[in-house]
């Protein structure tokens, strides 16, 4: 069976508003008519050729692979200036059309009395059946790639590829679009996409993110239900579409449309450059989000990914901790939304001033009492269904889980072994994770800082929590104002706390982020690089104004700045030594 792609004939509006939902894979909202393209389906090409055709198939298969390699070179030298992502693709589209282990057996086939596109399909089908049985879900992904190329050979032969001209400030709806499709039909102004199938780490997905194209994939019948030049709304943050929206609707996507402008007109290019010291030390710029609405303004800063995601404050509002299925869709928004940028993802720290729930008694010191990793290996119950919807949210590998609160080794051993237990559950019914996944853990107690070298030898990274360590190092309630001005941050046993803490991670060749306020605050940047602090994790409305802040330092100076700081014994002298 073969499919062509072919644009749907019109067919009458109904006029009535209506919603679909699929997967963000590109962020952006657009509102505009849609065109549609529909998958039309031939039955014909299965038949055997006579002898005297053989020749001829042959030629036909070879002249239409030539047509492409010329198709693919000139979006490939287009695509240079646009964007290397983009450029890879294409080139790995031309390894495979060209793939001679391939080519022969099609070739082969045709010689077995095939058609040409009897024998690419057959070929493509069996190349692609070898590749569904890996359970690594990145392989899985070049599936679909073997089908572009498929499809593209096939369309080639018939000469029936989609009409790009049409396409200007239209979104495209397609049942899988390949990126030639979506280099041409972004040339010829289309400004968003919707597919049917594919992944978030497709390279039709990774495209769209690098053109900055609003896109919504796994949206099932889409080219069923939208209607050609019907006016749709697609919202490539949340995944909705809006199809005949009300003018309310309209109004009240128009006017995100203009909020997202501002603020990119506000950053100007900032978002996009990666993060360096002027004497060119690389450092990464991550964001804190507390809820997954946080995601939407995570997005326009072109954060280096998510820092820290405190799982708690996900719970704010609801009486219980939700099942695993409802974590699960948490942790893969977030892991999709960002993807293919790492997101960190913070076990539950329940507990002190946060949530209460599942805590038998009343604690007179919650914060020295059951909470972070204490609560849930307490609660296993409750630890063990966050760790397996993280892990299966963790297919696409970008998620890292770490653990808050750990101050004894023992804690951290116990957690891998709980993590350990929830991988062979998974393992038992044959559902994929990432076997490979990172478990870090929160540095933000006196003890952990002690005993960090050790710690470090056990887990993949560390990320300092200087609210809590401050807290604890100066016993200084960071919820009582009484003791504001004992709760400092900039305190010298904080400090060498920190430094402590980046020189065990330093030692074990792990990387070390922070994640606190103190990542925030302006004054301490320039001693925290000094410190060889390889990552900040800051809430997204600073994250800009902190990476102008760091393209003007000078990591050798900063080391200077550090040796200076250590040798002063007073919060006071180090406010001054940092105003100077
Ligand atoms: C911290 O303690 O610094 C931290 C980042 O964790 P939280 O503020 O959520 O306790
Ligand atoms: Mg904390």
């Amino acid at each position: 069976m073969l499919s062509e792609i072919v644009k749907k004939e019109s067919s009458p509006n109904s006029g009535f508003q209506g919603f679909l939902k699929g997967i963000p894979s590109s962020n952006g909202i657009a509102i505009a008519q849609v065109e549609v393209y529909e998958q039309e389906y031939h039955y014909q090409y299965d038949y055997e050729i006579p002898e005297n055709e053989i020749e001829n198939e042959m030629l036909r298969l070879k002249n239409a692979i030539a047509h492409l390699n010329f198709d693919y070179n000139e979006v490939l030298n287009k695509s240079k200036n646009l964007s290397i992502v983009v450029a890879q693709i294409i080139e790995t589209y031309q390894l495979i059309l060209n793939d001679e282990y391939i080519l022969n057996n099609i070739f082969d086939r045709i010689k077995n009395r095939y058609t040409a596109e009897s024998a690419v399909i057959k070929e493509f089908d069996a190349q692609k059946a070898l590749f569904k049985k890996t359970k690594d879900e990145i392989i899985k992904e070049r599936i679909v790639d073997l089908e572009n190329v498929k499809l593209r050979i096939l369309s080639t032969l018939h000469l029936r590829v989609p009409d790009y001209s049409t396409s200007k400030d239209k979104i495209i709806v397609m049942s899988n679009l390949t990126p030639t499709d979506l280099v041409k039909f972004k040339e010829a102004g289309a400004i968003g996409f919707i597919t049917e199938i594919g992944g978030i780490a497709s390279h039709v997905s990774i495209l769209a993110r690098s053109f900055g194209m609003p896109a919504v994939i796994g949206v099932r019948e889409a080219s069923k239900i939208l209607q050609n030049n019907q006016t749709i709304i697609i919202d490539g943050f949340t995944g909705l579409i809006v199809y005949n929206p009300s003018q309310s609707i309209l109004n009240k996507y128009q006017n995100k449309i203009n909020e997202i402008e501002e603020h990119k007109k506000r950053l100007g290019d900032l978002a996009n450059i990666k993060t360096h010291t002027i004497d060119d030390v690389k450092i990464k710029l991550l964001a804190n989000i507390d809820s997954l609405e946080d995601l939407k303004s995570v997005l326009v800063t072109g954060s280096d990914g998510i820092g820290l995601a405190r799982t708690e404050t996900f719970l704010s509002g609801l009486s219980r901790i939700p099942d695993e299925e409802t974590q699960y869709n948490w942790y893969s928004e977030i892991a999709n939304v960002m993807y293919p940028k790492e997101v960190t993802i913070r076990c539950f720290d329940i507990g002190s001033d946060k949530f209460s729930i599942g805590i038998p008694i009343k604690e007179n010191n919650p914060a020295l009492g059951l909470r972070g990793i204490r609560y849930l290996l307490f609660n296993k119950l409750v630890f063990k269904n966050q760790l397996r919807a993280l892990l299966r949210a963790s297919i696409h590998k970008n998620i890292k889980i770490m653990l808050p609160m750990i101050s004894d080794l023992i804690e951290l051993k116990d957690a891998i072994a709980v993590l350990d237990e929830c991988k062979k559950e998974l393992d038992s019914k044959d559902i994929p994770y990432d076997n490979n996944i990172k478990i870090g853990i929160m540095i933000e107690t006196p003890a952990a800082v002690i005993i960090s070298e050790s710690l470090a030898k056990e887990c993949d990274f560390f990320s300092i929590g200087s609210n809590d360590l401050t807290q604890y190092t100066l016993a200084a309630d960071r919820t009582n104002e009484l003791v504001t001005d004992a709760y400092n941050s900039f305190h010298p046993a904080v400090l060498k706390m920190i430094c402590m803490t980046i020189k065990s991670a330093k030692k074990a060749f792990i990387p070390v982020s922070i994640c606190g306020e103190l990542a925030s605050h302006s004054a301490a940047t320039q001693f925290l690089i000094g410190m060889g602090i390889d990552e900040l994790s800051v809430p997204a409305p600073v994250l800009l104004e902190l990476k102008n802040i760091i393209f003007k330092i000078n990591y050798q100076d900063s080391v200077e700045l550090v040796k200076e700081l250590m040798k002063l014994n007073s919060t006071y002298e180090i406010l001054q030594c940092l105003e100077n």
